[in-house]
């Protein structure tokens, strides 16, 4: 594969994705610790809004040299961790259903990688579609749940609008060139008064000025853009939508993922582990029992690893 570093015309210069300001200051450099690929990445805080992104950054074709086709564990079992993480958002997600008082609601899952959640959102009874861009997580959640999944963006989908109760986007705003964009076509989609559910990790959080261009939550290149409880909320209230709550997680990952990393030299989650699979898993087990308390007080001081933020889109048509 080509190192993008020495090939100038696979990368882009982009203004702020936030408000367009062309003046940024350099915070580090980052590489890419999830799977070793080469290139330098640096991050960069805007002088406009302060929302932090890589500049410069491969383009939208180059990057698709870094997500391999096991970006997303194809396991015939889901991971205790996936499990987890399905079962929690299926409790937001009934609760905001509850509340509206939908029996059946709709749901999109933008970003809906394998589609462990909607498979269980499914079972549970509700209306539910995911989009994925990545063709092997695609063929996954087709073959071995039945579910109705779009191959490629939001952008692409012709999902009629003000049709979708709730749309979840779990860690994928951080993936976006123009998450605006996406934020304003999300908007477009949802019923008056619907529910968007997203996650990313927190910049502002404790454990991403503990561990700097180390942290693993950066993901560089795949993670574009950085949010602070502060830059989320300029983002989706400028696509038209309101926020209700922004709370922060007490999930361990990022602290252990980042530890690990210093640990073995590289982030190493995926792959090119200098431990046996066994010691791994142990090693990271051990790990997440010890950083829980941190974690939860991290969350408690609203500096966790990561945000849940809830929004909704206003009930009479506004913009
Ligand atoms: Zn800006």
């Amino acid at each position: 594969m080509a190192d993008m570093a020495e090939s100038p015309a696979a990368w882009e210069n982009p203004a702020c994705p936030l408000c367009g300001s062309e003046s940024a200051r350099r915070l580090f450099v980052a590489r890419d610790r999830l799977l070793g690929r080469p290139g330098e990445f640096p991050v960069v805080r805007c002088s406009g809004c302060g929302l932090v992104f890589l500049k410069p950054r491969p383009t939208k074709e180059a990057l698709g040299a870094y997500y391999p086709d096991d970006y997303y564990p194809l396991d015939q079992q889901p991971s205790p961790e996936a499990e987890a993480v399905a079962h929690d958002l299926l409790g937001s997600v009934s609760t905001v259903a509850h509340g509206r008082g939908l029996r059946q609601p709709r749901i999109l899952d933008i970003g809906c990688g394998v589609g462990l959640f909607l498979h269980r959102a499914e079972e549970a009874g509700m209306a539910v579609q995911g989009i994925e861009l990545s063709a092997s997580a695609v063929n996954y959640a087709r073959t071995n749940y039945g579910l109705d999944v779009h191959h490629g963006t939001l952008g692409d989908a012709n999902i009629p609008l003000a049709c979708r109760d709730i749309v979840v986007m779990w860690h994928v705003l951080e993936h976006l060139p123009d998450p605006l964009a996406g934020l304003r076509q999300v908007a477009g989609i949802l019923a008056p008064g619907g529910v968007l559910l997203a996650a990313v990790p927190n910049f502002d959080s404790y454990e991403a000025r503990l561990f700097g261009r180390r942290w693993y939550s950066l993901d560089a290149p795949r993670h574009l853009i950085h949010f602070t409880p502060a830059t989320l909320t300029i983002a989706v209230e400028q696509a038209g939508l309101q926020v209700q709550t922004i709370t922060h997680s007490s999930g361990t990952a990022g602290l252990v993922y980042s530890l690990m990393g210093d640990l073995t030299g590289v982030s190493l989650k995926l792959r090119h582990r200098p431990l046996s699979e066994p010691a791994y898993h142990r090693t990271a087990a051990i790990l997440h029992r010890l950083t829980r308390p941190a974690c939860l007080a991290a969350a408690h001081l609203r500096h966790g690893g990561a945000l849940e933020l809830q929004a909704t889109k206003p009930p009479t048509p506004s913009m």
